[in-house]
């Protein structure tokens, strides 16, 4: 791409030394002796190498981490909290650095990765960081004469895997409730977005973060099934796709660790005739093309109420003509690359399939015709109305910039068809009627269900999925018991008595 607007430090050529693991509080060099190529999405052009970490290397980390474990979970919780906030200020202060990498690494615009991706991580750090001395045990009276205490433990080294489409965030999401609990982590990253975990774990040790709490091991799967594998970690944290899922709770069984899920998704939006009927196109185009439509919680199934159903659609296709495609670097730019070739080609199959479907064709799923973009992994925001059920794209995960609008009769009806799925991350309602939105938001079978608005994810409220979309939920108070385990300590004031 010619006319980039990238920092000097990041422009492809200029490139980025090949990338270590960082163990310790330090950069580390693996001893697999296997590197992989990072690339720029927009270009396809190699950022840089990145080390890839072998069996030896997963073990280095995890004695790392198991080593700082017993001085960290012992420190008093307002040191614990001092770091995390240090680090929360490094953050926003180096947030449109991080913000250049990242949109580097993922193609997803610089004007989401400067206004979301890092300041939403810090946020969720900052939160946690403020809980940090509010986390406590039990303790019960036993009249005459005992009583018990209940404490609020660790569990240990924490393994982390993240997807590659909000590196930075889930990295944060991740190591701040495991961090202010007093374990200890060893992250690995979306192997296509390996660069700004190592970012983190930099500001973390420059905070005061002791050697050790937070390192960050990189690779592809196999990196990550040596964590869910290893003996040393006690709970293994996941953001990913379902299958994903799955085989890492299988292997994590092996040793029975503890797991918690982000997982994918299929969102219902529903839109009610009585709803503000631009503010429901306006969140059904944020809910299906924000970061290229790369987002877990998406509400890919548009469902409009029969009555403003031809309306709807007709103000869809003009809204779409007018976003902007293009170099993620350009502020302008609304809708950047998808993360790599395969992606690009899977979302195009299912593209290739709705228009081969009886759904009608709204608009785009084309590549851009601009030479400027034809390296990278470009695609135009996809519209399919007169969707069904059935079709399979209506029915599976694409991940990608890629709508598909239905009709609907009734209430009844809707909810069910809402429902009709193993997924259930999120969901949406759009009416003006308040008993229905509530009605609405209690049997949509979904984590999180918005009412008038969509992917909004303030750090205080939980966050996770319902059937296939998770297990487990993040941010919130709720998080803090997935990153804990209890010790009950009886406590006998009298004499023994034995029953023998
Ligand atoms: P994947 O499931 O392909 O990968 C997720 C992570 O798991 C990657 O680091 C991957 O490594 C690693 N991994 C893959 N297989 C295994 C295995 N058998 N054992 C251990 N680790 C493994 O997901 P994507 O990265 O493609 O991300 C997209 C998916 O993530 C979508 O389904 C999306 O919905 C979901 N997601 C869910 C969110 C939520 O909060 N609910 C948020 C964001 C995304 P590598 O890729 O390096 O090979």
């Amino acid at each position: 791409m010619s006319n980039r607007s990238l920092p000097t430090e990041y422009r492809t050529g200029t490139a980025l030394p090949t990338q270590q693991l960082f163990v310790h509080g330090v950069p580390a060099d693996a001893t697999s002796g296997e590197t992989f190529a990072t690339l720029d999405p927009a270009t396809n052009d190699p950022i840089c190498e990145v080390q890839h970490a072998g069996e030896a290397d997963v073990d280095r980390a995890v004695a790392s981490a198991r080593e700082a474990f017993g001085a960290w979970s012992a420190m008093p919780a307002v040191e614990r909290a001092r770091v995390l906030r240090r680090a929360v200020d490094i953050l926003r202060a180096r947030n449109d650095e991080l913000a250049a990498l990242e949109t580097l690494d993922t193609g997803k615009p610089i004007q989401e990765t400067q206004a979301v991706d890092v300041a939403t991580g810090a946020d969720v750090l900052e939160y946690y960081a403020g809980l940090a001395q509010t986390l406590h045990g039990d303790h019960f009276d036993l009249p005459p004469d005992a009583f018990a205490i209940v404490r609020r433990e660790p569990l240990g080294v924490v393994g982390a895997i993240g997807a590659w489409n909000y590196p930075i965030q889930i990295a944060l999401w991740k190591s701040a409730p495991a961090l202010v609990c007093g374990n200890t982590m060893v992250f690995k990253p979306a192997e296509l977005t390996p660069l700004t975990a190592l970012k983190l774990a930099e500001i973390y040790t420059e905070a005061g973060l002791p050697p050790g709490v937070f390192n960050v091991v990189q690779g592809d799967a196999r990196t990550g099934r040596l964590l869910t594998h290893h003996p040393g970690i006690a709970k293994v944290t996941l953001t990913g796709e379902a299958g994903t899922g799955k085989a890492v709770m299988a292997d994590a069984a092996k040793t029975l660790k503890h797991v918690t899920f982000e997982l994918g998704g299929k969102s219902p939006l529903i839109v009610f005739a009585d709803a503000d009927q631009e503010a429901a196109v306006s969140a059904a185009l944020a809910a299906n093309f924000y970061s290229g439509g790369e987002v877990c919680t998406n509400g890919t199934r548009v469902f409009v109420e029969r009555a403003v159903y031809d309306d709807f659609v007709s103000a869809l296709g003009p809204r779409v003509q007018t976003m902007r495609v293009g170099d993620p670097f350009d502020p302008a730019t609304q809708v950047g690359a998808l993360i790599s070739r395969d992606h690009l080609a899977k979302v195009k199959r299912y593209v290739d399939a709705a228009r081969a479907s009886n759904a009608t064709h709204v608009i785009g799923g084309d590549v851009p015709n601009d030479p400027a973009l034809a390296r990278g992994n470009f695609i135009m925001p996809a519209v399919f109305a007169d969707c069904t059920d059935d079709m399979a794209f209506v029915r599976e995960e694409i991940f990608g910039p890629v709508m598909a609008v239905l009709p609907f009769a009734t209430e009844d009806e809707v909810l069910a068809r809402a429902n009709a799925t193993d997924f259930g991350l999120a969901g949406a309602v759009f009416t003006r009627d308040f008993a229905r939105a509530h009605r609405v938001a209690n049997a949509l079978q979904a984590g999180t269900v918005w009412i008038n608005d969509y992917n909004v994810t303030p750090p205080e409220v939980p966050f996770g999925g319902y059937k296939q979309s998770g297990l487990g939920r993040e941010n919130g108070l709720q998080t803090i018991e997935a990153f804990t385990q209890l010790k009950t300590i009886y406590a006998n004031l009298g004499r023994f008595e034995g029953p023998y």
